[in-house]
């Protein structure tokens, strides 16, 4: 049976490239970077080659970039140091964040009693900027903690405009970049962006590992300590195979982003006909204009008992989709982000997120519209 793979927001498969950079540095490049004979030297210039060349595809300076085990420890660490570096009193933020933020956010804000605000979503996922203008207005030392496309719905934020707000305002802005760092240009100079994050596994690189960018002159504290590795604020022995593994994941995404996307942009208008003539009342959620090229998020026209056994009925056919985040699947509750989106309705029905990649094809999704039409 083949695998159709239609989950790439979840994670995605490595390159072939990736997977012999990663053999290379496994079995020869050994050393510990902390060391001082050459042997470890090797592998600290491995580190440092890479961490250049993720600065040069992103804009960046090299030392804006700090290596971590992914995203959800840069999300955290970022939050919990703009409450105890930086002293905010208030982080904004809203629902429809990553869990790995808003967990993070709910928990570090109760834990050093910090008032939390939430933004108003619209039902195409677009967050109330206007909103956010007022309660910056207060002039309260903030955070904003907005991501820049949502991992269910992939509903686009536009950096620029919030990042703006944000400086008129004297507010930190932190935004989870993981599912477009490498799916979209990026230049940090230009980019009012003080805090981002990226995870490896998102672009074909290996997993547990991914870094932060914390812009140049904001002084953050270690989160955990124990050693001078980057820079002693993230320290621990580097995992040098799957940084080196990250760096040439990215290299290889922005070498071939524009052919990439402009196939997968193409793959999804093909999803969303061929479904749309099977199922005339398919839905998508969020927003047709504004949705990133990759994620297409719909409600299925289908009966509410349907729900759950969809995904299963899909698996037992080889075909890999997300019910909301892939937290979530196997469980009955809704996605959070739908919830905040979607009417009461229509929450109920089966709703399933097809994330793509450059590996899929038209077939692939033949496969899955003729499975969804046997349901
Ligand atoms: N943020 C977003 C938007 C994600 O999609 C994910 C992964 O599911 C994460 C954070 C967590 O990343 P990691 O797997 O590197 O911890």
């Amino acid at each position: 049976m083949k695998t159709v793979y239609l989950d790439n927001a979840a994670t995605t498969q490595l390159r072939s490239e990736v997977v012999a950079e990663m053999t290379k540095v496994l079995s020869e490049d050994y050393g510990n970077p902390s060391s001082t004979h050459s042997v470890g030297r090797h592998a600290k210039s491995i580190i440092e080659t890479s961490r250049k060349s993720i600065a040069a595809n992103l804009g960046c300076l090299a030392q804006e970039i700090i290596f971590t085990s992914g995203a959800t420890e840069a999300n955290n660490w970022i939050i919990r140091s703009a409450v105890v570096d930086f002293k905010v009193e208030r982080i904004i933020s809203t629902k429809i964040e990553h869990h790995a933020v808003l967990e993070a956010v709910e928990h570090i804000g109760h834990e050093f009693s910090i008032d939390v605000q939430f933004l108003n979503i619209g039902n195409d996922g677009a967050v109330d900027l206007a909103q956010l203008k007022e309660l910056l207005s207060d002039g309260v030392p903030t955070l904003v903690s907005l991501m820049h496309v949502n991992n269910e719905v992939g509903t686009v934020l536009d950096l620029v405009k919030v990042g703006n707000i944000c400086r008129l305002h004297n507010a930190y802005f932190h935004s989870d970049t993981v599912q477009s760092i490498g799916k979209t240009e990026f230049n940090f100079k230009e980019l009012p962006v003080d805090f981002a994050v990226a995870s490896a596994h998102k672009f074909h690189g290996p997993k547990g590992v991914g870094f932060a960018y914390i812009r140049k002159g904001l002084v953050v504290n270690p989160m955990v300590f124990g050693g001078e590795q980057e820079k002693g604020i993230r320290p621990g022995t580097e995992s040098v195979h799957n940084i080196a593994g990250m760096a040439k994941a990215l290299e290889l995404s922005y070498t071939n982003l524009e052919s990439d996307r402009s196939y997968i942009a193409g793959l999804k208008n093909f999803a969303i006909e061929s479904l749309t003539k099977t199922f005339p009342n398919i839905k998508v959620n969020g927003s047709r204009e504004n949705g990133f090229y990759n994620i297409l998020n719909v409600c299925l026209p289908m009966d509410e008992q349907k729900t759950l056994m969809i995904l299963f009925h899909l698996d037992m056919k080889g075909i890999a989709v997300s019910r909301g985040s892939a937290c979530q699947s196997g469980s009955a509750k809704p996605s959070h982000v739908l919830a905040e989106m979607l009417t009461d309705d229509d929450i109920r029905k089966p709703s399933l997120r097809i994330s793509l990649s450059h590996y899929n094809t038209e077939e692939d999704i033949d496969i899955l519209v003729d499975a969804l039409k046997a349901i």
